[in-house]
């Protein structure tokens, strides 16, 4: 087992042992790709999707949100093009019986060779020490060279082949490469085959009668459809956005890597409408802006790229992924998408209703362009427990397992703990708590020795430990232990409110963007 998957096994064990994520129905075997979140797994949800909230709605006086149905009239699917285009293309193995999406095990191919690059640059760098030049080592080394022409002719015929639903050159290209089975090295592969994602349901007691529905593959939807309900009873004036969080459901063909690619997950998304003409300035702002969010959190800002895309959905003129680096390698954390009037028109088209925005300064109608930014929040999770999970050797040789999540998102922000469970440190210790709890989410234990205790909260993300011991019965004064430096200040309690604001309150964070 190598360094990553290391990592990724501990990620997934620590995120139950500790409350944060459970398999679905896990006493029955559980269900496949799907996942409930624990005590403090639905705390830390809850905080990232509020910090997004309130850095997309509140902040930005023209985006308002909304909270629309997962249940849509069945007709919305057919205008948006999910019931004829939102497919993945599939292919079974004949003889291991496992099913793969056709394109990752294309594009998994050629990570590998994005690899072997970064073994010739790391040789380089070896090589030339202080003198090396990533570009133009880039641009010399041959087999660095025959490396990125393989990966880009491959990527190429790829986006072509699926772009025209070209299937069986997609089913030679695998051939042709020779990719085989990951996990039983089987080239024996059945055609490559169209999959709708969306899953299916009725509405309405009596078989006869009930009309088929479908679950929402994504919340964009619910905006376009409710676009003049919003725009006129707001009196919004574009640009002016939309925001929405909420559950979507994909069938998803191969759901692996936990909460990384789930049929049930939730979606935090934005449709800003604007002028025609103006998507070039928009798709540069959003693409900042989004960008900032996420090193607001200061993660690393080497943990981001963006991956323009080649290949675009049926709805985009232009569209860029902001990738994470997850365990598993760079994947798609959020898109940013130009989807241009192309969803509106489709509604209007489907219910010869008209969907524009009029113009009082104009004096003009016209259907607006979309911007949308699009982030699941599980995959958003995943990112905050993956990079947060470190495991620190200390003198005595011991490993602390310390989450270090950015404070403003941690489940708890505080714990409150008496050294003893006697002598009235326990009672201080709960009028504390009562003073603090309506601000901010802290937990109180009594349980077991001090280092213990420490231990647990650095385990769950706790950034602050406060400490009640026999020197605050005579001057009001605890400890505070951080939990990234482990260093111990004592302060009076009366400060103990502004230095939890001043750590981890939303508002704190917020200032930064
Ligand atoms: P992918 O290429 O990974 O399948 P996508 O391009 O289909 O993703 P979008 O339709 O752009 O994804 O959805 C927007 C966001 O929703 C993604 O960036 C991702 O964070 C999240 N998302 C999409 N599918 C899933 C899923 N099955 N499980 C969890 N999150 C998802």
């Amino acid at each position: 087992m190598n360094n990553k998957e290391d990592h990724f096994k501990k990620v997934i064990s620590h995120a139950k042992e500790y409350g944060f994520v459970f398999q679905s129905s896990e006493i029955y075997d559980g269900l496949n790709a799907v996942y409930d979140y624990g005590q403090n797994g639905a705390e830390l949800k809850k905080n990232i999707r509020e910090y997004w909230w309130k850095a997309m709605v509140h902040i930005n006086s023209n985006i308002v949100g909304l909270d629309s149905a997962i249940f849509m009239h069945p007709t919305v699917w057919k205008a948006s093009g999910h019931v004829d285009a939102f497919n993945d293309p599939l292919v079974d193995n004949k003889d291991s019986k496992k099913r793969y999406r056709a394109d990752v095990l294309i594009e998994d191919y050629c990570s590998k060779i994005e690899l072997k690059i970064n073994k010739e640059i790391n040789k380089g760098k070896k090589r030339y020490g202080d003198d090396f030049d990533l570009t133009e080592f880039i641009s010399t080394n041959k087999k660095i060279i025959d490396y990125q022409n393989k990966i880009d002719s491959i990527s190429k015929r790829l986006a072509s082949s699926l772009e025209n639903e070209n299937l069986s050159d997609v089913k030679q290209l695998i051939e042709e490469l020779e990719i085989a089975d990951p996990l039983t090295g089987s080239k024996n592969w059945t055609d490559v085959k169209q999959f709708n994602l969306m899953f299916g349901t009725k509405l309405g007691a009596a078989s006869e009668h009930s009309t088929d529905l479908y679950l929402r593959p994504e919340t964009a939807q619910g905006i376009f459809v409710n676009f003049l309900n919003v725009q006129k009873s707001g009196r919004m004036k574009i640009p002016f956005g939309i925001a929405q969080t909420g559950k979507a459901f994909r069938n998803e063909i191969v759901a692996r890597q936990f909460i990384f690619r789930m049929r049930e997950f939730e979606q935090m998304e934005m449709q800003f409408f604007i002028k025609p003409g103006t998507q070039n300035k928009w798709y540069k702002y959003w693409k900042e802006n989004r960008l900032n969010w996420h090193l607001s959190l200061g993660m690393g800002e080497e943990k981001y790229r963006f991956h323009d895309h080649g290949k675009l959905a049926h709805y985009a003129d232009a569209a860029t992924d902001i990738e994470f680096k997850f365990p598993f390698g760079f994947k798609e954390l959020e898109g940013i998408h130009s989807r241009t009037d192309y969803d509106l028109n489709q509604h209007e088209k489907f219910t010869g209703k008209k969907l524009r925005f009029y113009d009082p300064e104009m004096n003009e109608s016209y259907t607006p362009y979309v911007l949308e930014t699009s982030i699941g929040l599980d995959r958003m999770f995943l990112a905050v427990l993956s990079s947060s999970l470190i495991e620190e050797i200390l003198e005595n040789n011991s490993i602390r397992k310390v989450l270090k999540i950015p404070s403003v998102l941690a489940p708890y922000k505080a714990a409150i703990l008496p050294l003893v469970k006697k002598d009235g440190l326990p009672e201080i210790g709960k009028k504390i708590l009562n003073d603090l709890k309506l601000d901010f989410n802290v937990f109180f234990d009594e349980k077991d020795a001090i280092g213990r205790r420490y231990r647990r909260q650095d385990a769950i993300g706790t950034p602050l430990c406060i400490t009640v011991d026999h020197q605050t019965l005579n001057d009001m004064t605890v400890t505070i232990r951080f939990r990234d430096s482990m260093e111990q200040q004592r302060v009076n309690v009366n400060e103990l409110l502004p230095l939890i604001n001043k750590y981890a309150s939303m508002k704190n964070w917020l200032n930064k963007l």
